[in-house]
């Protein structure tokens, strides 16, 4: 297309926010057999309306990434380091992972808990990520202590905040037409423990997440944000259809194909 000189800048397109739905398998399975045939079975589910994407450990990303290969489920890594290559034991750095990976999740409750990541690493993960040009998928949530105390909507500005807002600003906005940046809603109290968040506090803190993007240069409303924390066959419908909702990550119920496959469908 010819650019003129002096003519107003072409209008940005609609923002249309992906429909995500990830499967974060954490350690598990035990089995190579059993990773493979996972990622087999999450084939076919997406369609025009969701992305479909898997999460599989460390040691099994190349053999899934071999199975998955022709098909459209995306494959991410389950945490990156924000050097590039060096001694630190036990870690994968993002150019590592590009090539084989299509993004990574980082800031996940259970990386922070286990490896003290606080906003300022996560941020630091995200941004070297970004640089490689892989996904990110950025998670974020209170602990049920800060829920009670009423520090919910505080919680999520401060890792917002500290987190996402120091990320250089040109990283963030390397819209280039697919998503580059999800954030995925996590309340560390629903993470594995059978009690999902309802839809109402849901939206409630995804509104609060998305006006927060706002104060730090994001594009709030442009951004997929996904629920994560015991999600089900039986209580996604709470969250498919919440105000604010565009997929979900899923932790253990991705390890169950009939179980994800009924997910990815309420988001269809
Ligand atoms: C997760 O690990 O991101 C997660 C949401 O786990 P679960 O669905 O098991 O609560």
């Amino acid at each position: 297309m010819t650019n003129y000189r002096g003519a107003p800048p072409p209008e940005d397109p609609p923002h249309r926010r992906s429909r995500l739905v990830i499967g974060n398998w954490k350690m598990n399975p035990a089995q190579l057999p059993e990773a493979t045939a996972l990622a087999r079975a999450a084939t076919g589910l997406g369609s025009a309306a969701v992305t479909v994407g898997v999460a599989p450990p460390a040691a099994w990303l190349i053999p899934v990434a071999d199975s998955l290969r022709g098909s459209d489920v995306l494959l991410f890594g389950q945490d990156v380091h924000w050097e590039e290559k060096g001694a630190f034991t036990g870690q994968v750095s993002a150019p590592m992972l590009v090539g084989v990976a299509n993004g990574t999740i980082v800031g996940h409750s259970e990386v922070r808990r286990d490896q003290g990541d606080d906003d300022a690493r996560v941020a630091r993960k995200a941004a070297a990520a970004l640089r490689s040009g892989l996904r990110v998928v950025y998670c974020l949530g209170e602990s049920l202590e800060e829920r009670q105390r009423g520090e919910t909507d505080a919680v999520i500005a401060r890792q917002v905040r500290e987190g996402l807002g120091a990320i250089e600003k040109d990283l963030l906005s390397a819209l280039d037409g697919t998503w580059r940046l999800a954030v995925a809603y996590e309340p560390i109290w629903a993470i594995g423990s059978g009690v999902p968040a309802s839809g109402a506090q849901v939206s409630e803190a995804i509104a609060t997440l998305r006006a927060e993007l706002g104060r730090v240069g994001v594009d709030g409303e442009a951004v997929s944000v996904l629920y994560g924390g015991s999600v089900s066959a039986s209580s996604v419908a709470e969250f498919a259809g919440a105000d604010g909702v565009d997929g979900a990550l899923v932790g253990g119920a991705s390890l169950k194909a009939d179980e994800f496959a009924a997910i990815v469908r309420a988001f269809r």
